[in-house]
């Protein structure tokens, strides 16, 4: 499949105020590493020069953004920030009721404990981190009903975030639909490698879920992204905009999680929006005990000002035709360079394939996590791992041990040029070159939950 732009993608926006980066040596950038027990999260920012670690919090807010934040109105109840926020959801994802979250995982948490009981089952296109973790925390299991082309990083099929409806089929009648409170639909499916869902396949999950009296509740972290593939690749949307495109999306689900600081462009803030009054009704009573009050959720006024404004330009058409752009010219580069990379190129970042990068190295010695920290070394460039580290441990103790062994290069949305990019793919493919040299890792302090943010690592 051919993919799209190469120089169209300039962004519909100029600079008005930069952040001075400090320029490290080799053999400060060797010392930090060692420092940070060999994990890239463990890194002093300030260390780093090209920050590709998330693309979570770290966009550059626009100038209408800053002047909203001069009018945070900071009342405890009841900001004008909230209702705005609240009108702007509603205008431009169509959900009906709104609670504000700190970030995603506040929303996650709220949900996963308001409809899942012990021994339920929540299938969804492909895990991802906090939200599985909030189900199994809320007793839940989750299993993957991803199509299995998500699963293989060669395979170019343009909507590898589809979920398969026969193992979503097969798994109503081993379990029975009341074990089954809802179904998790991602779009821009971050672990695939920001793989978008079809619109057909969404449409088509709607009508078996509704035969069966299942809630789709939709993880809308990146739904632009999702929308602006969906507009480039599937018939018949060739002439909407992005913001028709998400509307319709969200118009097959029930409801949504958001962490705003994705697709949204701020640096902290998220919600809940759903359209069902009675979880509606819950989910106000549980953010009081575990955010703040419903008219804040852990937010201050300004920051809810922010995300208002920066839905808004999320959902520009110019915006995130310049935004994959830049996505896309990097991925171009990498495939250029003979490097192995997630295909399709996804709509948040670069994902390398670890195994074919280092073939050599054995999952339990984490090729992804050895592969991060050498482009680290060599550049200054931080990335992160998505593959055995991330997976994690299941409820018994054994590693989960995911197919797709990656290295995350995620861009931030309006920060970096293409300068930057030029030199983000000039380092890995210098580490290409010298792959065969490359030892792995062994991991010398787990942490319980979540451990790839604080695990430690020596080189063998
Ligand atoms: C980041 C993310 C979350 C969690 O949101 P936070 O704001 O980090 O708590 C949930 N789902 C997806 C797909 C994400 O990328």
């Amino acid at each position: 499949m051919k993919q799209v732009i190469r120089k169209s993608w300039a962004e519909p926006y100029k600079i008005k105020m930069v952040e001075l980066l400090k320029m490290t040596t080799p053999a400060q950038r060797k010392k930090a590493l060692k420092e940070a027990g060999f994990n890239t999260f463990l890194l002093k920012s300030e260390d780093v020069y090209i920050d590709l670690l998330t693309d979570s919090g770290t966009s550059a807010m626009s100038d209408r953004q800053w002047a909203g934040m001069m009018l945070g109105d900071e009342a405890y109840a009841g900001s004008r920030n909230f209702y705005h926020l609240e009108e702007v959801v509603k205008e431009v994802y169509g959900y009906k009721y709104l609670v504000p979250t700190h970030q995603g995982r506040g929303a996650e948490h709220i949900l996963s404990q308001i409809l899942i009981k012990k021994g339920d089952i929540i299938p969804g296109n492909m895990y991802f981190t906090t939200t599985r973790l909030h189900q199994e925390l809320a007793g839940g299991k989750f299993e993957d009903i991803i199509i299995s082309e998500a699963h293989d990083s060669e395979n170019e099929f343009p909507f590898k975030g589809n979920v398969d409806l026969n193992k979503l089929e097969a798994l109503i009648k081993k379990h029975g639909a009341e074990k089954i409170p809802y179904v998790s639909v991602a779009t821009s499916v971050n672990m695939a490698g920001g793989q978008p869902i079809s619109m057909k396949n969404l449409k088509e999950l709607r009508v078996l879920t509704k035969k069966h009296g299942i809630r789709i509740i939709h993880d809308m972290t990146r739904v632009a992204e999702n929308a602006y593939f969906i507009q480039q690749r599937e018939k018949g949307y060739q002439n909407k905009s992005i913001k028709q495109i998400v509307k319709e999306i969200n118009s097959y689900t029930d409801g949504a999680t958001m962490s705003a600081k994705k697709d949204a462009l701020v640096n902290i803030g998220g919600f809940l929006a759903i359209n069902d009054w009675d979880v509606f009704e819950e989910a106000r009573n549980m953010v009081v005990v575990y955010e703040g009050l419903h008219t804040y959720g852990g937010l201050a006024g300004r920051d809810m000002e922010a995300m208002a404004i920066g839905i808004k330009e999320s959902v520009d058409d110019d915006h995130i035709r310049a935004r994959v752009g830049q996505v896309i010219y990097l991925g171009e580069q990498m495939i250029e360079y003979g490097i192995p990379i997630v295909k399709p190129i996804g709509g948040h970042g670069i994902f390398v394939d670890a195994r074919k990068f280092l073939p050599q190295i054995p999952q339990d010695e984490y090729p992804a996590q050895t592969l991060a920290a050498e482009l680290y070394l060599d550049s200054g460039v931080r990335t992160m791992e998505r593959g055995v580290v991330s997976a994690g441990r299941k409820a018994n103790g054994e590693n989960y041990y995911p197919k797709l062994e990656l290295v995350r290069f995620t861009i931030p949305r309006r920060v970096y040029t293409q300068a930057h990019m030029d030199v983000i793919a000039e380092s890995t493919a210098r580490v290409y070159e010298r792959r065969n040299k490359i030892k792995g890792l062994k991991m010398v302090y787990e942490p319980k939950y979540l451990r790839f943010f604080q695990a430690r690592f020596e080189q063998l």
